[in-house]
């Protein structure tokens, strides 16, 4: 047995034989003779660990996942692979030689710049280098199939891909840092996390005991201390997954998505915690280059986004071009109103073949996530009709070409009057609603959005922009489909409770306003569920013995009208009066023919000796009580004089009223 203490980046115990991931070999650079053989190995080794990525950022959720994906954008960062194939083509450079080589240069190049943001960037990209290297020489070996305390030099996420994190009870390595990326992955996944010592790492053999504990690692210890570490240890990740269930217990009802307009954004969306894309705006792709982006390209860019949401709602937005997002290739003509011109749909219309190459990338990115497309600046049924017929034509030459694909579901973004107004009517032609309030605030109030000097009118909370709102979202759940946010008011903490309370299914923000959209959001549906809670049905006991008179029937508009509440009458055998339930006296008639309780959940009863008998001035009641008394189910409140009442003509029925 043998003790070493060690610096903490994750608190934690744990008890485990050691896994021990061999890094940092280096290759002898050897000329190959077939560079293509060994730029096929290359591209392979790359997709294979972009598989991996992956894969590891769907198992994950939040920051994990974030940092998964951050590692694909570096993996496929093209100066680096052109830096690789330069080596292998020119040079005739080994893959491994090349990769190894690429990863020397760039980290320098990063290293030389210095701050502790880059410095980890350079941590990662050893991290990845490795990892492709030990992918190109055949992948790692000897991985346990048990549950294992993973032990390295040196750690990155890459390398962390290539075990199965299910089976990592935790991690020590040589050099480390409480604010890496390994770290936040160790945070994630619940397991402890030490490092800080070269020759206590160099000296443990995977297949060993380990045990983590209070800042120390112990090598081989002894039976007792291996057994209360790991009691310990599975105790903890009991707990870790009894608070789990119960955080996702809390969830909220409305959905909080995330508008992105680039797979870049893809990192930040997923450690937002983001139920799932609600608006991919699209024309960055086709407003960035000196000519219009080829499907291939478009179809690399939506498949990335629909792989990375991992079956959650990805909504892809068809080119919204014009207006305000004019682009060179384009040569629109100019047009004195553009934001009333050819824009957004009526342009893909017009321009079949570039709305063709999108629709044909989107349906074709369908078949690897749950893309749904959205289609902007609508105004008539019509323009949808076109667009399935486009779908179905794209859908056709797709499967001609035996090329996968599915057809998504198609929504429209209401963002004109006349979508909202018609709401009801493009409910039948479209899978769901997004309301752009950006653009519906612009043609609800004729203010462009971009006026100068006018920005006291634009208000996206006008009476007349949430009546559309109110409009659309009662439509969409008359026809079943749902409508969500996406514009701009969306994040509006003091319009999210009135947005829900209209009937809006999903808000879509942007990625940094996600937290707290949902905590405003789950605050306001907790209010408005109090609000709206019916109360529960009263229970209450007979206040006499007699025969039961139904509400309708009680011979006093003051009752049977409702206006009083819940009412039940009485005929009764005698004139004895007693609490239908448990209370407080609350109020007696000075005429002592009325008593009134409050119940422990604030509601009100009122008991009514007769109809009328106010005006016998007391006479013939005896009241049992007085105000403030507490009383309990079948005490005697007061009596009447059954014979008094009717001699004076009037109906001696008792009622009972339950106070709204
Ligand atoms: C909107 O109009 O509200 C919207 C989300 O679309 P954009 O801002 O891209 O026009
Ligand atoms: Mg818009």
């Amino acid at each position: 047995m043998k003790e070493v203490v060690l610096k903490v980046a994750q608190a934690g115990c744990a008890a485990g034989e050691a896994y021990f991931l061999e890094t940092g070999e280096k290759t002898e650079t050897s000329e190959v003779t077939d560079r293509n053989a060994e730029l096929a190995r290359y591209d392979s080794a790359v997709s294979a660990l972009d598989r991996e990525l992956s894969e590891s950022a769907a198992d994950s959720d939040g920051e994990t996942a974030a940092i998964f994906e951050t590692e694909r954008i570096l993996l496929e960062d093209p100066k680096s692979a052109g830096m690789v194939r330069q080596f292998i083509e020119n040079d005739g450079m080994s893959s491994v030689s090349a990769v190894e080589k690429t990863g020397n240069v760039l980290a320098e190049e990063i290293r030389r710049n210095g701050t502790a943001v880059i410095s980890q960037r350079s941590g990662d990209l050893n991290g990845l280098t490795e990892r492709l290297v030990s992918l190109l020489r055949g992948g790692e070996k000897d991985i346990p199939a048990h549950p294992f305390i993973l032990v390295a030099q040196e750690l990155s996420p890459a390398q962390l891909s290539a075990v199965n994190p299910e089976q990592i009870l935790g991690i020590v390595t040589a050099k480390g840092s409480p604010a890496s990326h390994v770290s936040i992955i160790a945070g994630n996944l619940g397991v402890p996390y030490y490092y800080g010592s070269e020759e206590a790492i160099a000296e443990i053999r995977s297949g060993v005991r380990l045990v983590l504990d209070a800042g120390k690692l112990i090598l081989d210890p002894d039976d007792e201390m291996y057994r209360m570490a790991a009691e310990a240890m599975n105790a903890a990740k009991e707990e870790k997954h009894r608070k789990k269930a119960a955080a996702e217990g809390a969830g909220i009802r409305t959905r909080i998505f995330a508008n992105i307009s680039s797979p870049q954004d893809i990192p930040a969306l997923i450690a937002s915690g983001a139920d799932g894309i609600g608006l991919f705006r699209t024309e960055l792709l086709f407003l960035n280059g000196a000519a219009a982006p080829t499907e291939e390209d478009q179809f690399i860019a939506y498949r990335r986004v629909a792989e990375a949401m991992a079956g959650k709602d990805t909504v892809i937005r068809t080119m919204d071009l014009g207006s305000d997002k004019q682009s060179a290739w384009l040569s629109l003509p100019k047009e004195k109103n553009p934001a009333l011109g050819c824009r957004g749909l009526r342009i893909s219309l017009q321009k079949e073949a570039l709305f063709k190459t999108q629709l044909r990338a989107l349906l074709r990115a369908s078949a690897y996530g749950n893309v749904r497309v959205m289609i902007p600046m609508v105004t008539s049924g019509w323009e949808v009709d076109r667009v399935r017929e486009a779908m179905a034509a794209c859908a056709g030459e797709l499967s001609d070409e035996g090329l996968p694909y599915r057809l998504p579901p198609l929504g429209i973004m209401v963002e004109t009057p006349a979508a909202a107004v018609t709401a009801d009517h493009l409910a039948e032609k479209a899978d769901f609603f997004s309301i752009g309030t950006n653009d519906l605030t612009q043609y609800t109030l004729a203010l462009d959005r971009e006026a100068v000097g006018l920005e006291s009118y634009y208000d996206p909370c006008h009476e007349a922009v949430l009546r559309l709102i109110g409009m659309t979202a009662a439509a969409g759940h008359r026809h079943g489909i749902s409508t969500a946010i996406c514009g701009e008011l969306a994040a509006n903490p003091d319009i999210i409770e009135k947005l829900i309370e209209l009937g809006v299914d999903e808000l879509s923000v942007s990625v940094s306003k996600v937290s707290a959209t949902k905590a405003v959001a789950l605050e306001a549906e907790n209010r408005l569920s109090r609000k709206n809670r019916k109360p529960e049905p009263v229970s209450l006991a007979a206040p006499a013995d007699g025969k039961l008179v139904p509400m309708k029937d009680i011979p006093d508009p003051a009752f049977s009208s409702g206006i009083l509440g819940e009412c039940t009458g009485i005929d009764p055998e005698n004139g004895k009066i007693y609490a239908p339930c448990d209370g407080t006296v609350l109020f007696i008639a000075e005429t002592k023919h009325a008593v009134s309780l409050l119940m422990a959940d604030g509601r009100k009863i009122l008991i009514h000796a007769g109809i009328d008998t106010v005006q016998l001035r007391g006479d013939g009641f005896t009241i049992f009580v007085r105000e403030g008394d507490t009383v309990a189910v079948g005490d005697l409140l007061l009596e009447a004089d059954l014979e008094k009442i009717r001699k004076a003509g009037l109906s001696p029925m008792v009622i009972t009223a339950c106070c709204p």
